[in-house]
């Protein structure tokens, strides 16, 4: 099942994306009793399972064409990243002399950075360093603390396509790296959640392409850490809630990394693709 936000004439809604991805069932007019804040929606999936796959096998209500779609979780209780998980982006973190631990290293990204699927990104007042970073995310769909690796993939609601925009220069200045991660704007996913059992999130093809030029190209089989060692090793640290977003890392060929470095101008378009999840597609406009 495919969970989206959209709007339509003004009107939000949470819906379902067909199986030919050309429409959009409207979940409150269908089943009105269902919650219309994402967050509670995923909360209490389990107990609506039934019905909203029913749901998604109905005419839809609307052509994609027709509707915006929205950030899947607009307002993420918690937006977390992981550093340095794809063997390529290791070895070019060491190429330019940054230590890596040989732990997950993950770092926050501030909930108001959350955007949408199609939105503007924004180049800062305050710097001209801006980056892309095309990442498989999960979403969590069920609170947990201290997984054991069963638990940890039974909490995991799903996956989207995401781009862990940067700001290269705030990000490095310090050994912090939140506020670089932090910008309004920054943290675009969508076009829409994939519940985990529509997709196996190891074998993705994963592309990032700036003005139509591929940028990076990978497949989540890279991955260092699967998801669900990283929500196993996250939540020992904390307790993960329904629709928190957690950004995997990113593979090679980040802007900073080229040589010599590219980094993102007011008008370029950047597209992240990742293979059964869809594409998010944001320009760069000036802040
Ligand atoms: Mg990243």
């Amino acid at each position: 099942v495919r969970l989206a936000r959209y709007s339509i004439d003004g009107v939000v809604g949470l819906g379902l994306i067909t199986d030919s991805e050309d429409g959009v069932v409207a979940i409150e007019k269908h089943l009105p009793a269902a919650p219309s804040d994402v967050l509670e929606l995923i909360a209490r999936w389990d107990d609506l399972r039934p019905e909203l796959e029913a749901l998604a096998r109905r005419p839809a209500d609307f052509r994609l064409g027709a509707v915006r779609l929205l950030a899947p979780v607009p307002r993420p209780g918690k937006m977390l990243a992981m550093a340095m998980n794809y063997a390529d982006h290791v070895a070019e973190v060491i190429e330019a002399g940054i230590p890596v631990p040989d732990c997950q290293v993950w770092f926050s990204k501030a909930a108001t950075a959350a955007n949408g699927p199609f939105d503007p990104i924004s180049l800062p007042r305050v710097s001209d360093r801006l980056d892309y970073e095309a990442e498989l995310v999960i979403v969590i769909g069920k609170p947990c603390r201290y997984a054991t690796r069963e638990q940890a993939a039974d909490a995991i609601f799903g996956y989207c396509v995401g781009n862990d925009v940067s700001v290269r220069d705030w990000q490095t200045r310090t050994s912090q790296w939140m506020l670089g991660k932090s910008f309004d704007s920054h943290g675009p996913h969508g076009p829409w959640i994939v519940t985990k059992d529509a997709v196996d999130p190891m074998t993705l093809d994963l592309t990032c392409t700036v003005n139509g030029e591929v940028r990076q190209s990978s497949n989540t089989r890279h991955l260092i850490s699967d998801p669900i060692a990283e929500v196993e090793y996250l939540s020992q640290a904390m307790t993960l809630e329904p629709g928190d977003l957690l950004f995997t890392g990113t593979p090679g060929g980040c802007g900073c990394v080229r040589r010599p470095p590219t980094f993102l101008k007011v008008g370029d378009v950047v597209r992240v693709t990742i293979g059964g999840l869809g594409s998010i597609e944001n320009q760069v406009v000036a802040d």
